[in-house]
């Protein structure tokens, strides 16, 4: 039977091979998105073992955070730049699945980090949501819960407000505009918890900043942050 399949996975590459995502080279059987190599050859930052790091200190004086990491980082141009733009527009759920995975290993062999309690992921607003069909956020979350084995939460930490596209304000302005637009449903599921925020990219990291405001407003919450990628420019 799985000669079978293998057999028929052959048989439709031929008609519609799958490619890398990042090197266009076609993909072997087992691989998935993308090729070994270009997994491999991912620019991982190692963050998770270095508290004082590059996405730690955009939250200094800013907001209370344990902890924060981003799993790779990538400049303008990068061919990595795609892997967040398939996961976010092109539908590529499972993709930020396979990455939360892989983030997830990395997570649970820093001390940092497996003190965690709960993962939550960056929600989207409902409109933008049922737009999109799912959040992407959330499939990187379900990614690291698997691998960290730790629970994940969603629909607790809501989005209020439809936000427009942030691209190209400051820090300042960018922080007006997601100020108080997150909210806590059911505050008491989080008293005490130690939660991981997890999200696709951070670049000024004002979204997750909000995120954190709104959960420290809770009873011996503490927050860490994980995203996938850091826009390093
Ligand atoms: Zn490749």
């Amino acid at each position: 039977m799985k000669w079978l399949t293998r057999e028929f996975k052959n048989l439709a590459d031929l008609f519609y091979p799958e490619l890398c995502i990042t090197c266009g080279d076609r993909l072997a059987i087992q691989e998935q998105f993308l090729c070994l190599h270009c997994w491999s050859d991912l620019p991982v930052t190692n963050f998770h073992f270095t508290p004082d790091n590059r996405v730690a200190k955009l939250f200094w004086g800013r907001v209370q955070v344990e902890n924060a990491t981003a799993f790779y980082a990538y400049n303008k141009g990068s061919k990595y730049q795609q892997l967040i733009h398939y996961i976010k527009y092109k539908g590529m759920k499972e993709l930020g699945y396979a990455a939360g995975k892989r983030f997830g290993q990395a997570l649970a062999e820093s001390d940092l980090f497996n003190t965690v309690d709960l993962i939550v992921p960056v929600p989207l607003h409902p409109s933008k949501e049922k737009q999109r069909g799912y959040n992407q956020s959330e499939w990187i979350a379900k990614g690291l819960a698997f691998s960290m084995q730790k629970e994940i939460s969603t629909g607790n930490l809501v989005r209020k407000v439809y936000t427009s596209t942030q691209t190209r304000k400051n820090r300042f302005d960018r922080w007006e505009n997601v100020e108080n637009i997150f909210a806590v449903q059911k505050p008491e599921e989080f008293i005490g918890k130690h939660i991981l925020l997890s999200d696709d990219v951070i670049t000024t990291g004002s979204t997750l900043e909000a995120c954190a405001a709104e959960l420290l407003k809770i009873e011996g919450v503490k927050v860490s942050t994980a995203t996938l990628a850091f826009a390093d420019y």
